[in-house]
Order: C-alpha cells, then sequence, then structure tokens
C-alpha cells in the first residue's frame, strides 16, 4: 500500500446535467445547501461537518440505512500505521470521532492498539516505528508485556507494542447513530433513493431531483456506476474480503480484548511500517513460513465486539464483487486465528464478505469532476480511520466554509 497525495481536481466532464423537474430547492431564507451522495462514514462525516459549519444538508442513500463497508469493517481508527496524508486526515477523523461520539452517544473507545511481534524481525520493526515516532505514539513492550496484555499463545510471542492514539468503535452501530443523530439535528435523509446523475448544482436522484450550491459524492467503490470516467480513470476498482465473528465455546472460558490486535501480516501492509527497513523481511518471512497466507493476501488482525472478536481477513480485487466466497479464505481465518490465541475453539457466529474500493498507487481520490460537484473516496481500507478528516478536507476545498 503507497502514499499519494489526493489526486488534483480532474477537469473531465461529469454527467451532463438534466432537466428533470426540481423537486426541492434550496430556499433563500435557510442558507446554502450541501447534498451528499451516500451515508457511509465519509457521506455522515461530509454532513456532519457541512451542518456544524450552518448549511442546510441532505443525504441520499440508495439503500434503507447504513450497510455499506461502514458497517461491514474492525471498527478500529487505526491512526499510528497511518503516513503523510492519511496520517493527517487520521488525526482530524480521531478528534472528529471522539466528539461525534460524545455528542451522539456512541462508544468510541480510546483504547489503543496491541501489536503482537512473534519473530525478532517484527519486533525489530515497532522498534524502528518507535524510533521514528516516539514513545508517546509507540510504547514498545517486552514478552512478558506482550504476553500480559494480549490473551495470545505465549510462545512464540517475542515482544510487542501498544499505540495509544488508536481508537475502537462498535462498526455496527457508530455510523447508523451517527446518521440517526444527524437526522434528529435536522439534516434531511433521503434513505432509499439513489442518485442518478450530478451536475453543477444539481442531483438526480430516483425520486426527483434536488438543487444543491455543493455536491460531496461519497458513493464508495459505486464511483464506477455515477462518475464512470473519474473512477476509471483513477483505477477505482472493488476489493472483498473475508471476515468472521468468532466466539470461544470450549471450557476454557471468555476470550477478552481489551483493545484491536494486529499482528506481523498487518505490520507489513500499513504505509507507515511498510516503509521501514525491517518490513521486507517481515513480508519475506510470513509469506514463507506460511505461503497460502501471503496467497491470500490475509491481514491477521482481531477486534472486540460484545464478548466476540471480529476476525480477518483476506483481499480479492476486481472490478466487481462477486459474492461467492471461497471456504477455503474462511478457513485460512480460521486457522491463523486459532493459532494466535491459541484456542482451538474459536466458533464462528457469523461470516460476511466486506468490500472497499481500491485503487492502484493512492489512497484517496479527491477530484472535482464538475464545477461544485466534489468527489470523496477513500481507496484502500483505512476508510474508518481517515473518512471523517477526508470529508472535512474535501468541503474546504469545495468552499464550504463556516
Ligand atoms: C471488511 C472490511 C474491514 C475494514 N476494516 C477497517 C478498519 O478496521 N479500519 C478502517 O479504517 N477501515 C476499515 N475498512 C475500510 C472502511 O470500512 C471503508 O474505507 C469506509 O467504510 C468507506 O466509507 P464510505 O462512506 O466511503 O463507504 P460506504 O460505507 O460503502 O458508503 C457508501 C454509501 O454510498 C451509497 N451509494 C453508492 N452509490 C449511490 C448512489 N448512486 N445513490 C445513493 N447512494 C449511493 C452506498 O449504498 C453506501 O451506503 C474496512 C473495510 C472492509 C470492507
Amino acid at each position: 500500500m503507497n502514499l499519494s497525495a489526493p489526486s488534483a481536481p480532474s477537469t473531465e466532464s461529469a454527467t451532463a446535467p438534466t432537466r428533470a423537474p426540481v423537486t426541492s430547492a434550496p430556499s433563500a431564507s435557510t442558507g446554502r445547501r450541501v447534498v451528499v451522495v451516500g451515508a457511509g462514514v465519509v457521506g455522515l462525516g461530509a454532513a456532519a461537518e457541512a451542518h456544524r459549519r450552518g448549511y442546510r444538508v441532505t443525504v441520499v442513500e440508495q439503500a434503507a440505512g447504513v450497510v455499506g463497508s461502514s458497517v461491514q469493517n474492525f471498527g478500529h481508527v487505526c491512526v499510528t500505521a497511518q503516513a503523510g496524508t492519511a496520517r493527517r486526515y487520521a488525526l482530524a477523523a480521531r478528534e472528529r470521532w471522539l466528539s461525534l461520539g460524545a455528542a451522539a452517544g456512541f462508544d468510541v473507545a480510546p483504547v489503543g492498539t496491541h501489536v503482537v511481534a512473534r519473530t525478532a524481525a517484527e519486533q525489530r520493526l515497532l522498534g524502528e516505528l518507535a524510533a521514528e515516532r516516539g514513545s508517546e505514539e509507540v510504547r514498545l513492550l517486552t514478552a512478558a508485556e506482550a504476553r500480559a496484555a494480549v490473551p495470545v499463545r505465549p510462545d512464540p510471542v517475542v515482544g510487542g507494542a501498544h499505540l495509544p492514539l488508536d481508537l475502537l468503535v462498535d462498526p455496527r452501530s457508530a455510523a447508523p447513530a451517527l446518521a440517526r443523530w444527524l437526522e434528529a439535528r435536522g439534516v434531511d435523509f433521503r434513505w432509499r433513493t439513489a442518485v442518478r446523475a450530478v451536475a453543477p448544482g444539481r442531483v438526480t436522484t430516483t425520486r426527483g431531483t434536488l438543487e444543491a450550491d455543493a455536491v460531496v459524492v461519497a458513493a464508495h467503490h459505486d464511483l464506477d456506476r455515477l462518475l464512470p470516467a473519474t473512477a476509471e480513470e483513477a483505477g477505482v476498482r472493488r476489493c472483498r474480503l473475508h471476515m468472521v465473528r468468532v466466539r470461544p465455546t470450549g471450557s476454557r472460558g471468555p476470550l477478552e480484548l481489551s483493545t484491536p490486535v494486529l499482528t506481523g501480516w498487518s505490520m507489513a501492509r500499513y504505509a507507515a511500517l511498510a516503509a521501514l527497513p525491517s518490513a521486507a523481511e517481515v513480508a519475506a518471512g510470513l509469506a514463507a513460513a506460511d505461503p497460502s497466507g501471503a496467497a491470500w493476501d490475509v491481514n491477521l488482525m482481531a477486534t472486540p465486539q460484545g464478548g466476540t472478536l471480529i476476525l480477518g481477513d483476506t483481499h480479492l480485487r476486481a472490478a466487481d464483487a462477486p459474492v461467492f466466497q471461497d471456504e477455503a479464505g474462511f478457513d485460512l481465518l480460521l486457522r491463523l486465528g486459532r493459532d494466535l490465541f491459541g484456542r482451538d475453539d474459536l466458533t464462528v457466529v457469523e461470516r460476511w464478505q466486506g468490500t472497499y474500493a481500491t485503487a492502484p498507487e493512492r489512497e484517496f481520490l479527491v477530484a472535482e469532476p464538475a464545477p461544485g460537484v466534489h468527489v470523496a473516496t477513500v481507496t484502500t481500507g483505512i476508510g474508518m480511520t481517515t473518512g471523517l478528516g477526508l470529508a472535512a478536507d474535501v468541503l474546504d476545498r469545495a468552499g464550504v466554509t463556516a
């Protein structure tokens, strides 16, 4: 995963303006209007920020509720492992999660992340991150401290780290709670309404047309259906992931995690770590030890959710995301998860396919394909971490200021 700055605004033309009847126009007496396409964390972040800045806001969502990637994920706000633009967005998003969670009444746990090192190279890599970021952001752990902090199989744990800046939210409830809170505060939600076209000042939906001073397109991977040229230019495709929620069912009792847990498989992929000297050795060592994990491009990690663990994930990239999931991906996750926690009693409660947008050599697609039409897309699996920061930045670029 390489970093790149958000793309420069594109000059390509968006969907041609339509002449459908205007069914909902902004009123001069109540101010300027922002229309947001998509009620995921990015769209809700844009709605919250535009509302805070004094705009009238309408969110148009094709589904009946929040159903996209923003509820399919780990709930891990993984600030520390980001670099460059993603780090800037993540630090801004961290503040927004904390304030929105307090205001809207959903849990945002400032518990940090534990990273477990199971080889000397992994521990060296964590040391390199600590040297770069300092002990405020990366607290190195001895093997004994890591074993005490995380209920993993003690051998071969050689050390670890605690990353205190990171947050944990419940992915099933956080974004829906934010949507409910915004709706109660006057943000206009048009559920079960698909946007068919966007043009300067105008959004055409399956239930009529909206006028807008600014349009934020937060349609995520479905950007390729709404603005195909913009998506194709950036190479946007879909990445689909195997995910499971597991519960220990044996006589050894519960498996309580106090924080999200990352492993060497995670270290090799997040930008801040992947750029460090020992990252290649970590990746090569894992691939040699477990070729099937490398073939599935696995990121072995876990987050706690109400007495269960969310365990993932694998990565398959293509234009579309067929729903058919190879059982081998689930077998792999369970094998790696049971080995990590030394528990052969982890039993699957739920399994699902998550889907997020991916694009080569960029983490964000920020574009203005037509005047006043602003695309905000996270193009890798870090939107819970960065999406609220991206949304605020896109509003700044759109001139939606307080
Ligand atoms: C399995 C999995 C695990 C992940 N884990 C993490 C994690 O732990 N930490 C992290 O930071 N990130 C994680 N991510 C990534 C993160 O979930 C996403 O980057 C983020 O949720 C994207 O938010 P979004 O608002 O852009 O998209 P979405 O949540 O997908 O929302 C987009 C919305 O737009 C709507 N829409 C699309 N087209 C239209 C249209 N034409 N009209 C109306 N509505 C439309 C869709 O219905 C959808 O509701 C994970 C992702 C997955 C899939």
